[in-house]
């Protein structure tokens, strides 16, 4: 098909067949693989152990000769560090063969384990300068994919000593332990047949698309990801016009481009509309296994800014790139599934189904409530932290939404009172159906945190930025830990059914302060959270020492997800990145300002001082009044704006000079951040009072509106 773009647009009928053309899937390795590798491979998929050398030979090779059919020249470990984002480091497949000739080559070794020079990832610590090599090692329960014509093998990143620098082992592990003790839990209902319980998710990702040639003018947008300074827009929000809007032909061309990109992936994109800021947009995929989710999610957001920068666009994922206009985040749907297809978290059909349901229900509201704390810490950033409890996003504080039927459901077995929709009978767990809770579309409560959704939890306060490994890290873990400690009394019981029932009752006494079906954004909640005793962990700084809490580490240590020093260099890393970026945009702010701004009001206040001096000749009175009056506003605003950059530049050296991460990190949240507020309030004003030339970068109104 003719493009002007030169996209590699395919036609309707072929997207099937374009869909995972660039995955080293299960179908291509049944059809490239000898079967006694494909069966051996399997296995060591389904058990999670090491490939046998002769056997990740025979998969290497295949692998690249599929590849290098499909234009690959180079292979790479793809793994997730620290940082959030992915990391890669790419070898070409030439081997020499002679003097003078190559051969395209990719043997087991390569393939199961890779040594970058990986010492200026972060870890905490957790790697002294003098062994500071890792190692990547093959993931094997996640495909191999060609991307920018490499061969990319997704891959954990541990230390020699055998420590996780990355966010994919954590993540793997807590897939083993809810696998584990969700088993335990199926088996006492009876369940034989089921052999693997996975998490699944489906993250739906917000982001702004802004003209590319505006946002290379501005610093703060290729510095930070957000706009630092900027005056309110005569037109923002108000008229809710832009949700679910028609969207603008180059948007939909972006649009059309990406899903295609995304589809080669095998990504399964699904849904995209507009959201509720101007220029914000939403994908939202088909959910998956919570690893590749993981794998895909991070792969999307690469291939957004990708894809935008060949539309003349540029993708803002930040969390916050316009003030005073909607941030982005991503809701995370969580569920728990068998591999023979059962959703753990659908209510079902029999009195069984039904009781099962519950007992993994309460288990996620007890979860919640116990580990509020860490749901909080696993949002954490500092540009999550202009969303949470602005009034666009769920608050800081974690609470869950059930809907009124589901709550007077478990209303009604904690009481041992009737259920009013049934004729004056206890609901008796196991027992009876429950009554039919439909899916409420009519009054679905927007405002929550964690909102149950029919048959699955939409975790909402993640910011768009943010890799899921980590709230899934969490949700998991939290979860099995619950599970575990439910077999452990139910595995006892004399009459299973009895004891079931007074879990699930006493479970719902205990935790029920955790629901709340009402307007989460309202001042009245906060007050009633505080009444409930439930956590308001406002900013990073106040919410990541909850991190390394001891009932945390006591539980990350038990279902060794994170050792104990694991877990501190993590905590030590989240601290310094939140500092960092704070610290980044202190300095980009201190930047603008004094080689930008200023210049720009000094350059404008001149042009009317001439042009006062000028009119002063004239004998009429008030001639010079706009400009007199500008000049003097613009000389306040100058003022203001050099003091608060002096001060602000004080301050970041006695940041630099706090030793202890801690406090460093109160530092940056008490004074940092309210001097950064300073400096924006001197030049917004100042902007809203100089001619448009002058101004030295694009507003909100030309990002806004730039499409
Ligand atoms: P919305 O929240 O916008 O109303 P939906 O409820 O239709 O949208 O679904 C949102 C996301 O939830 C989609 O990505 C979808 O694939 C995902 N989802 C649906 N079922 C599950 C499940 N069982 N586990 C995880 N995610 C799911
Ligand atoms: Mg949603």
């Amino acid at each position: 098909m003719n493009d002007p773009l030169n996209r590699n647009v395919v036609s309707a009928q072929s997207i099937p067949e374009v869909f995972g053309s660039m995955v080293f899937n299960d179908h291509v390795m049944r059809e490239r693989l000898p079967k006694d590798t494909y069966k051996a491979l399997k296995k060591t998929m389904e058990l999670g152990k090491s490939l046998d050398r002769t056997i990740a030979n025979v998969v290497a090779n295949a692998m690249k000769d599929w590849a290098v059919e499909k234009g690959a020249t180079h292979f790479t470990h793809w793994f997730q560090p620290m940082t959030g984002i992915t990391a890669e480091k790419h070898d070409s497949f030439i081997s020499p063969e002679g003097d003078t000739a190559v051969i395209m080559e990719f043997s087991g070794k390569e393939l199961v384990k890779g040594e970058p020079d990986a010492s200026s990832f972060p870890s905490g610590g957790l790697r002294a300068t003098f062994e500071a090599r890792g190692y990547t090692a093959w993931d094997p329960s996640a495909y191999a994919f060609i991307k920018d014509h490499t061969l990319c093998i997704p891959t954990v990143f541990c230390s020699y000593s055998g420590e996780a620098l990355d966010k994919k082992t954590p993540l793997l592990r807590s897939m083993e332990v809810i696998n584990k003790q969700a088993l335990r839990i199926l088996r006492l209902f009876g369940n034989t047949g089921t052999t693997r319980v996975n998490t699944t998710v489906g993250p739906e990702q917000e982001y702004f698309l802004v003209d590319d040639k505006l946002y290379r003018q501005r610093e703060d947008l290729i510095l930070c990801g957000r706009t630092l300074f900027g005056a309110k827009p005569p037109k923002g929000q108000e008229l809710e016009d832009h949700y679910f809007g028609v969207i603008k032909p180059r948007v939909m061309d972006y649009m059309a481009d990406l899903d295609q990109e995304l589809w080669k992936l095998g990504i399964f994109a699904k849904t995209e509309h507009n959201e509720v800021a101007p220029a914000q947009h939403e994908l939202a995929p088909i959910f998956n296994n919570t690893n590749l989710a993981t794998d895909h999610n991070q792969l999307t957001m690469e291939i957004m800014k990708k894809v935008a920068r060949r539309h003349g666009l540029a993708c803002l994922l930040h969390e916050k790139p316009f003030e005073g206009i909607n941030g982005s985040g991503k809701h995370n749907n969580w569920s728990i599934s068998t591999n023979t297809g059962v959703n753990l978290l659908e209510p079902g059909d029999s009195p069984r189904e039904n009781a099962q349901f519950l007992l993994f229900l309460t288990a996620v509201i007890k979860a919640v409530d116990e580990y509020q704390d860490l749901l909080r810490v696993s949002v954490a950033s500092a540009g999550n932290d202009h969303r949470l409890g602005a009034n666009e996003a769920p608050p800081a504080i974690v609470s869950i939404f059930l809907g009124d039927d589901l709550t007077e459901i478990l209303d009604a077995i904690e009481s041992g009172s009737p259920y009013s929709k049934r004729d004056a009978e206890e609901l008796k767990v196991g027992v009876h159906i429950l009554p039919r809770f439909p899916k409420d579309t009519t009054d679905r409560n927007r405002t929550s945190p964690f909102a149950f959704t029919g048959n699955k939890f939409e975790f909402r306060m993640l910011g768009s930025d943010l890799s899921i490994a980590g709230p899934n890290i969490i949700l998991n873990t939290i979860v099995a830990e619950e599970l575990s400690q439910f077999a452990d009394v139910l595995e006892k019981a004399a009459d299973f059914n009895t004891e079931l029932q007074e879990l699930i009752r006493k479970t719902i006494s205990e935790h029920k302060r955790i629901i709340f079906n009402g307007n989460n954004y309202s001042e009245e909640w906060v007050q009633e959270a505080e009444r409930r005793g439930l956590l308001n962990l406002k900013t990073t700084a106040d919410a990541l020492p909850s991190f390394i809490a001891p009932k945390n580490l006591e539980l990350f240590t038990k279902h060794k997800i994170f050792t104990t020093t694991e877990l501190h260099s993590r905590y030590e890393i989240l601290m310094e990145v939140y500092c960092k970026k704070l610290h980044i945009e202190a300095l980009t702010m201190v930047d603008m300002a004094r080689k930008q701004i200023l210049p720009a009001i000094a350059k404008y206040s001149s042009l009317l001082t001439k042009s006062a001096l000028e009119k002063k000749q004239l004998t009429c009175d008030n001639a010079c009044a706009y400009e007199v009056e500008i000049v003097k506003e613009l000389s306040t605003d100058a003022t203001g704006l050099l003091d608060s950059v002096r001060k602000m530049e004080t301050d970041l050296e006695r940041a630099e000079n706090e030793s202890d991460i801690t406090a460093r990190a109160m530092f940056y949240k008490d004074t940092v951040l309210s001097g950064m507020a300073a400096v924006r309030s001197y030049a917004d004003h100042a902007e809203t009072i100089t001619a448009k030339e002058y101004w030295p970068f694009p507003n909100y109104t030309d990002l806004l509106y730039s499409l």
